[in-house]
């Protein structure tokens, strides 16, 4: 089913409206949390001045405000929720500064020459170069294998007659990615220097608040990250000015041949960083493992190169290429990141036609 255009004036309120709810969220998050924590007698680390502890440590001062038996599920379900929506520790910076050293030592010193020396470079600089060789790999690395098998060997099966994208095309999508990597490898080093601050809810072990806890909040997280991307792609389409200036450059490709798996970074670089945002701003108010966030932020390129290669894997609820190639040939539907879901509650999913088997009749 697809949507009816929105005028300008209804589009532009709507994303405004959106845009101060999820604004107001972190802070609400936050305000829970210290309402939680006061009423549980739950003391952090910080606060009571310790200087040593685990990650998110806590003490329980007094438990004479907590009104669920200590044990029971409800309450340890609260005290989970008071701690793990509480600002890191001090010894939970420390750990998340080491792992970044780790990650810059591993990727930089892998792909840079011994007399680079790096570790003298603003903590910034670092971080920025290691997610621009990372992506930038990826990118190549995944696409161009992808490309090699899909147009290779594999092409009679996956496309039979129908036309494949021509090596020109292919080479102004690889154009447009390489010039927009720069800017997009920027917004996880900004994240890394707002996360090692101790501004957002993340947290660099599993066992920080167990298996289950991770389990819970990775589905919390992905949940906010597929309906904050939506919003967001559907958004760059409902105010024209926002398509015009920045999502009119991804959609050149709107035609099936004309698209390939490297066409899944080619955005403006705004565009990009903006629908990349909500992996980022769903930490300030998630508490959510660190390195889980950064691998998901690079699966992205991984995706991206899976949905553009327009060979429909009729895998609902997942948003297949079958989807968004009918996205980028009528505009106005499936919107939406890994799944369906969103594009089904708010009425602008488009499914794939398909041929049905014929049933058997008895
Ligand atoms: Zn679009
Ligand atoms: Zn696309």
């Amino acid at each position: 089913m697809a949507t009816k255009p929105h005028s300008k004036n209804v589009a532009t309120t709507r994303v405004a409206m959106i845009a101060i709810k999820v604004l107001l969220l972190p802070f609400l998050v936050h305000a829970i949390g210290r309402h939680l924590r006061a009423h549980l007698g739950i003391q952090l680390e910080d606060e009571a001045g310790a200087t040593m502890g685990g990650a998110n440590a806590t003490q329980v001062t007094s438990s004479s405000q907590n009104t669920f038996a200590a044990g029971s599920l409800a309450g340890k379900a609260l005290e989970l929720a008071a701690r793990s929506l509480a600002p890191p520790s001090q010894s939970t910076l420390a750990l998340l500064r080491e792992e970044s050293d780790w990650k810059n030592n591993l990727i930089l010193g892998l792909c840079l020459p011994p007399s680079v020396d790096f570790e003298s470079w603003p903590r910034f600089m670092k971080s920025w170069a290691r997610n621009f060789v990372a992506g930038l790999s990826l990118y190549l690395i995944v696409g161009g294998l992808w490309a090699a098998v899909c147009y290779g060997p594999l092409k009679k099966a996956f496309y039979g007659n129908t036309p494949t994208p021509s090596g020109v095309d292919m080479a102004k999508q690889i154009w447009v990615s390489l010039q927009a990597m720069p800017l997009y490898t920027a917004l996880p080093a900004v994240c890394e220097a707002i996360v090692e601050r101790g501004y957002t809810l993340v947290y660099p072990r599993v066992d920080d608040f167990g298996v289950g806890a991770f389990v819970l909040f990775f589905v919390v997280y992905l949940t906010s990250v597929e309906f904050g991307v939506y919003w967001m792609h559907r958004s760059l389409h409902d105010v024209k000015s926002a398509y015009g200036l920045l999502h009119k450059t991804h959609h050149i490709y709107n035609k099936e041949h004309t698209l390939s798996p490297f066409a899944g970074l080619a955005f403006n670089p705004l565009d990009g960083i903006l629908q990349a945002v909500p992996y980022v701003w769903s930490l300030f108010f998630i508490p959510t493992h660190y390195l889980t966030h950064e691998l998901l932020l690079f699966g992205t390129a991984i995706w991206t190169t899976n949905i553009h290669d327009c060979i429909d894997g009729a895998c609902e609820p997942i948003m297949g290429a079958g989807y968004h190639l009918l996205h980028h040939t009528n505009y106005r539907t499936n919107y939406g990141h890994y799944l369906t879901y969103c594009d089904r509650i708010f009425g602008s999913l488009e499914v794939p036609k398909r041929e049905i088997p014929a049933k058997k009749t008895m």
